[in-house]
């Protein structure tokens, strides 16, 4: 066995169904009596009603939170943390309202509970992505990296079925790139394994299980059990993310998301079977382990297969990627390049991206 690094990131973290009502005890566990409430516009609800099962603890709600953590949103939500005098955050949300959590946090060291209701895998990591003139930067710190983390399964009942693919293929990707990772180690790949065959057991009964406008079809249990395990894969794949460096994947993916404002999960998507099928014959261990999981012959194309088969939109032009991105994305790519098991060429990336532009199946496959 080849030596390794093992860093494990300390957070408490619950998880199971109802655990929401565990929110109260957390917040009095960590010492927090004036918490400030995060969240989307969307999920205002939501947030009211966490700010209300903590009570006199509970100091205010901010529903503001937007993707990829715009530098002015978490200047208001500053403001508001000070006026009210906050000593404490609770999220309640994906990876947006975690991100907003995470940018007050560096900048104030005020603890976090999160409770997160999408597969993104924030909530694992101590990294936060903040955009600025159209640049997303990333960066990392222990004061970025939550405190407690309360996983309810029965927050994620209401995910949309086009968002529960997506969130959990992008969760897929983290445990994807850490089997490939230069800092990849047993205990990681043990995780990722895991997390990537959860989530591919349980996405295909959750896209079945939900009737268009969001209702149940058939065993209410099993959906609810479809959850439980897709969570947990999400869960396991955060640990890869905060654990292990990322790889070209994720590299695209940012400067997708921070310079042309492209969704982050669908674009997660879309592009991931591309960026394995770039990464084929430089790692093959980890493709083998993928295929595993995914209960396929080929990753990348088992990738594909998986997320187009459940509906996901697999052209980033759809998403928004106007041809000329992909000029700037190649440019920008290697201008900042991330370490790759493969290496960067200008000419090989282009055809990488000109493929997810037009949602043709990945190369090779
Ligand atoms: P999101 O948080 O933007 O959520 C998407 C939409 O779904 C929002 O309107 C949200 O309110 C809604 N939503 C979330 N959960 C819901 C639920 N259970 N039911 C109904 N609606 C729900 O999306 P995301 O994909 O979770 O997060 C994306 C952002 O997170 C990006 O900015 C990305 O960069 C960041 N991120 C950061 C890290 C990190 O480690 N720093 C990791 C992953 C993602």
């Amino acid at each position: 066995m080849q030596s390794f690094l093992y860093n494990a990131h300390p957070a408490r973290v619950i998880f199971g169904r109802g655990t929401l009502a565990r929110l109260p005890e957390e917040v009095e566990r960590l010492g927090l009596a004036r918490v400030l409430v995060l969240a989307t516009a969307a999920q205002e609800g939501a947030a009211r009603d966490a700010a209300a099962r903590i009570g006199a603890r509970a100091a205010g709600v901010f529903a503001g939170a937007r993707m990829h953590t715009p530098a002015d949103v978490t200047e208001q939500a500053l403001a508001l943390v000070r006026r009210l005098s906050a000593d404490g955050l609770v999220a309640v949300g994906g990876g947006s309202t975690i991100g907003l959590g995470k940018a007050i946090a560096l900048r104030t060291d005020l603890p976090q509970v999160v409770v997160p209701t999408t597969y993104a895998g924030s909530e694992m990591t101590p990294i936060l992505g903040e955009t600025r003139d159209g640049r997303k930067v990333t960066q990392s710190a222990p004061a970025i990296l939550p405190e407690t983390v309360l996983y309810d399964v029965d927050l994620t009942m209401t995910l949309p079925v086009a968002l529960t693919v997506t969130s959990g293929i992008n969760a897929m990707a983290h445990a994807v790139e850490a089997l490939y990772a230069r800092e990849r180690n047993p205990v990681v790949s043990l995780m990722a394994e895991e997390g990537i065959a959860a989530l591919a057991r349980a996405l295909p009964r959750l896209a079945a299980g939900t009737i268009a406008g969001g209702g149940l079809a058939g065993d209410a249990g099993a959906y609810a059990d479809a959850r439980s395990a897709a969570l947990y894969g999400a869960w396991l794949c955060g640990i890869c993310l905060g654990s292990v460096g990322m790889a070209l994947h994720h590299k695209l993916c940012h400067t997708l998301g921070g310079t042309f404002d492209l969704p982050h999960a669908e674009t997660h998507t879309a592009l991931l079977p591309h960026a394995v099928a770039y990464n084929r014959s430089a790692a093959p261990d980890a493709m083998a382990r993928i295929a595993r999981a995914l209960g396929t012959g080929d990753a990348a194309g088992g990738l594909f297969t998986l997320a187009s088969s459940l509906g996901a939109t697999m052209a980033l032009r759809d998403l928004g990627l106007p041809r000329e991105g992909i000029e700037e994305t190649v440019r920008l790519a290697l201008a900042n390049p991330y370490w790759n098991p493969r290496a960067l060429e200008a000419d090989a990336l282009r055809d990488l991206l000109a493929r997810a532009w037009a949602g043709a199946p990945p190369a090779g496959a």
